[in-house]
């Protein structure tokens, strides 16, 4: 057994690291007071190789392991967390149209995701009134010979603004719930597909995340992705590469506040006693657990061995722990913390959010127990 990554998983976490301090850390603050993220910096984030990143090789991309990926998202996320979610969707994106898209499919949509073309790709799964329970939704697709008809209506998706392409899920009426679901590649310019409104958030105020409104939106039947009918599977696969993203982001905003509280402390020794010792000493054990949770889902997933469960308890965990390790780090600095002179009180913000999407930490739950019930029969 060994408890490090390799040296070609250290060159990529430099690689992000460094990108992270130079073009991202600076700017953090001002973009979430603007609530926006300039275009050019996800561009020069793909054109660094850091979007896709497990994209294999042969079909255009960097190749590299999930490890890799998981130290990359903590990098990005240490720095600018509305950055690391816009990459990690991004990635999960081009990660299933290269395992699922056709050769066409794979040739028209990733170099343009992995070049930086197209700034971002968007996932759009979740409705007004379909969250958790994704296998209600209620979008429409109708396919007429060659041609398929959209009609719904998709909330809280990220990126919706600039991304170049969306994978959407609607119903075909194969069956009921989670069945008669199917997967379609959707372009902005689609006719019948217009972006609306946005949400105010309470974090991650620089990711855009913005509703869908299809109305009768026309594409090719060749957007079909994957499977008619398959579509929930496909959601379902892609999850749970995503929760190693979600937790990998988590974690580097927990390790953010770390950092914050340490620099603090350099500043403000006297505030720095036996007590705050003690609760520092428990944010970084939380962490390393956090850590290593992440990394053994990241390496079942690099071996094709089953990680669904252990992507969840990654997930549940490292967001749960990088929640409380942000209070702590908000508390810690006192009044202090509850100001925006120090990251701490963004960062609690941003952090809030990573206990929701892509499924809730109940959510999660349920996947593991059921991985449990599985195992036991
Ligand atoms: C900032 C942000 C970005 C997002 N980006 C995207 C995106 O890009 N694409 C996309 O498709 N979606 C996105 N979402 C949506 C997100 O995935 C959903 O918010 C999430 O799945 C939860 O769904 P819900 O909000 O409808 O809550 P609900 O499903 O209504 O859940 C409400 C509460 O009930 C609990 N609950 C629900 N069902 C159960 C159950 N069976 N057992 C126990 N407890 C349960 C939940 O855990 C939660 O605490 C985003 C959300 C946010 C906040």
């Amino acid at each position: 057994m060994e408890f490090a990554w390799n040296s070609d998983q250290e060159a990529v976490r430099q690689r992000a690291a460094s990108f992270a301090s130079e073009f991202l850390a600076p700017h953090a603050a001002t973009w979430d007071q603007e609530e926006s993220l300039p275009e050019g910096v996800l561009r020069a984030c793909a054109r660094s190789g850091l979007t896709g990143l497990t994209v294999p090789k042969e079909m255009g991309g960097p190749g590299e392991s999930t490890v890799a990926y998981a130290l990359a998202i903590t990098e990005l996320a240490a720095a600018c967390s509305s950055t690391a979610v816009t990459v990690a969707v991004s990635s999960m994106v081009a990660e299933t149209i290269a395992n699922i898209g056709t050769p066409e499919q794979r040739e028209r949509y990733l170099p343009s995701l992995l070049s930086g073309e197209f700034p971002a790709g968007s996932f759009a799964l979740s409705e007004p009134g379909s969250g958790s329970d994704a296998g209600s939704l209620r979008t429409r697709a109708e396919i007429k010979g060659e041609q398929v008809f959209l009609n719904g209506e998709k909330s809280w998706i990220t990126s919706g603004p600039f991304a170049g392409v969306f994978v959407v899920w609607a119903r075909t009426g194969e069956g009921e719930g989670s069945r008669g679901v199917s997967t379609f590649l959707v372009e902005p310019s689609d006719p019948g597909f217009e972006v609306g409104r946005k949400e105010e958030k309470m974090g991650l105020r620089a990711s855009p995340t913005v509703s869908l409104n299809f109305d009768d939106c026309r594409i090719t039947s060749d957007r079909l992705f994957g499977e008619p009918g398959r579509g929930f599977r496909i959601a379902m696969q892609a999850l749970d590469g995503g929760r190693i993203g979600v937790a990998s982001q988590a974690l580097g905003i927990a390790r953010a506040a770390i950092d914050a509280v340490e620099r603090y402390y350099e500043v403000h020794p006297h505030r720095r006693g036996a007590y705050e010792e003690s609760r520092l000493a428990h944010m970084k054990s939380e962490f390393a657990a956090a850590r290593l949770l992440i990394l053994q889902a990241a390496w079942l997933k690099d071996e094709k061995k089953p990680f669904s469960a252990k992507a969840a308890m990654a997930k549940a965990y490292s967001t749960e722990a990088a929640n409380t390790i942000c209070q702590e780090a908000l508390d810690l600095l006192g009044e202090d913390g509850c100001t925006n002179d120090y990251p701490v009180e963004r960062l609690f913000r941003d952090v809030r959010v990573t206990t929701i999407y892509e499924g809730t930490s109940e959510v999660q739950r349920i996947v593991i127990s059921r991985s449990f019930l599985s195992e036991a029969r």
